[in-house]
C-alpha cells in the first residue's frame, strides 16, 4: 500500500483539512493514475456535510477525476502509461448482474462501489476515498479514455456533471427541434445546456438568478426563463417537451410541472431528498411524467466523452488550489460558481 496526500472532512461540521490516505498496490486488472485535476460537485458537499445521512468519516470527496496513467497491471491491455484518463462516480461493480450486463453499473443489483464513501472491495475494512488526492488505483473497467484534443482541466466535470446530464437527454431521446428546459445554472445545469444545444434542441435556461442570463445564452441557451417571475412562467406554460431539473434541494414542483406539454417528462437529478408534495392533477391533466436519473453507465460515459472530443465540449471552470476548497464549498452553496470549480492537484503535490 502507498500513503498519499488527500483532503477530507472528519465530521459534518468540520472544514476539509489535509489527511493521509492509503491506496492499494496495483493488481493485475488495475490502473494507477496520477491525478491532475478533480472537479468539485455539489454531491461532494452534501456528503462531506452529511446532508444525505450515512456519511462515514473521514470523507475524502471527489468523483470528477482526470489524470495520467503511471502504471498498469499485467491484465490491462486497453490502457498504457501516459494515457489521459478519467474516473467518475464509480470504481467497482459486480459485472455479472442484469444491470451490469446492460451497461447500467450505477444500478448494480449487488451495489455499485462509489468513488468515495463505499466499502472498498480491495482494502478490507476501509471505505473508498475520492479524487481530492494525488493518486488513485482503479480497476480498468472503471477507467475512461479522455480525448487528447480537449482541455483536461475542463474535462474533469464531464465525469459527473457531464454524464449526469447527458444520460437523461439521451435516454429520453432529446432531439433537434425539441423545446428543452434546464433548471438551475450550476455545474450540472451548464453542461445540460451545452449538451441539449449540441443535440439540436431549443434550450431554455430556467433560473432563479437573472444575472446569469447572458452566460446562459453564451453557453447555448436560446432563451432564459426566470422561475420567480410568475408572468414569465405563465408565458411558457405547457410548452416544454423535456425538462432537466438540477435543483440541489427539495422544492415546489407544481410551477415546473405546469411548464410541461402533454406527455412530456421532467427528470429530477438534483434533489436526493424529499420534494414538496405536488398536485396529482398537474400530472393527470396532460399525461405528464416526473422521473429520476442517476449518473450513467461506463459505456455511456465513454460515449459522452467521445462526443465531447468530436464537438470540442468541456466544462466552464474556475480553477482553484486544494487549499481553497472550503471557500469554494461556501460559494457553490450560494450558487456562486461559473460554473464548476476544478482543483489543480499540483497544489497538493
Ligand atoms: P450547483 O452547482 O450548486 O447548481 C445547482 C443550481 O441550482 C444553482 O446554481 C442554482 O441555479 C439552482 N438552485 C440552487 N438552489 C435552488 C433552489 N432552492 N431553488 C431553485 N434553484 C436552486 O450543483 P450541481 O453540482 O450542479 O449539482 C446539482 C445537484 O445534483 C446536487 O444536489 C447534486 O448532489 C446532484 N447530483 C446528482 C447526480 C445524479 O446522478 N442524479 C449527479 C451529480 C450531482 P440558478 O442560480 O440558476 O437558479
Ligand atoms: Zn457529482
Amino acid at each position: 500500500m502507498t500513503t498519499v496526500k488527500a483532503y477530507g472532512s472528519t465530521a459534518p461540521e468540520n472544514a476539509l483539512e489535509p489527511l493521509d490516505i492509503k491506496r492499494r498496490d496495483v493488481g493485475e486488472t488495475d490502473v494507477k493514475i496520477d491525478i491532475l485535476y478533480c472537479g468539485v460537485c455539489h454531491s461532494d458537499i452534501h456528503t462531506a456535510r452529511n446532508e444525505w445521512g450515512g456519511a462515514k468519516y473521514p470523507v475524502v470527496p471527489g468523483h470528477e477525476i482526470i489524470g495520467r496513467v503511471v502504471t498498469v497491471g499485467d491484465d490491462v491491455a486497453n490502457f498504457k502509461v501516459g494515457d489521459l484518463v478519467g474516473v467518475g462516480c464509480m470504481v467497482d461493480s459486480c459485472q455479472t448482474c442484469n444491470s451490469c450486463k446492460n451497461d447500467l453499473e450505477q444500478f448494480c443489483e449487488n451495489g455499485a462501489t462509489f468513488t468515495y464513501g463505499s466499502a472498498d472491495q480491495h482494502i478490507k475494512g476501509q471505505q473508498t476515498y475520492g479524487g481530492y488526492s494525488t493518486m488513485v488505483v482503479v480497476d480498468k473497467e472503471f477507467v475512461l479514455r479522455v480525448p487528447e484534443n480537449i482541455d483536461p482541466a475542463g474535462a474533469a466535470p464531464l465525469l459527473c456533471a457531464g454524464i449526469t446530464t447527458w444520460s437523461p437527454l439521451r435516454h429520453w431521446n432529446v432531439k433537434k427541434g425539441d423545446k428543452v428546459g434546464v433548471i438551475g445554472l450550476g455545474g450540472l445545469g451548464h453542461m445540460g445546456v451545452k449538451f441539449a444545444h449540441a443535440l439540436g434542441a431549443e434550450v431554455v435556461m430556467i433560473t432563479t438568478s437573472p444575472e446569469k442570463g447572458n452566460d446562459a445564452k453564451a453557453l447555448g441557451a436560446d432563451d432564459v426563463l426566470i422561475s420567480t417571475d410568475q408572468e414569465d412562467m405563465a408565458k411558457h406554460a405547457a410548452s416544454f417537451d423535456f425538462i432537466l431539473n438540477t435543483i440541489p434541494v427539495g422544492h415546489k414542483m407544481d410551477p415546473y410541472i405546469q411548464l410541461l406539454k402533454i406527455d412530456a417528462t421532467m427528470v429530477i437529478v438534483g434533489a436526493v431528498e424529499p420534494l414538496e408534495p405536488f398536485h396529482g392533477g398537474g400530472l393527470i391533466m396532460g399525461r405528464k411524467r416526473v422521473a429520476g436519473s442517476l449518473i450513467g453507465g461506463i459505456k455511456e460515459t465513454q460515449e459522452m466523452l467521445d462526443f465531447c472530443g468530436e464537438h470540442n465540449i468541456v466544462s466552464d471552470i474556475e480553477m482553484i488550489n486544494m487549499q481553497d476548497i472550503n471557500t469554494a464549498y461556501d460559494r457553490v452553496v450560494k450558487s456562486d460558481v461559473k460554473y464548476r470549480f476544478v482543483i489543480d492537484m499540483k497544489s497538493l503535490k
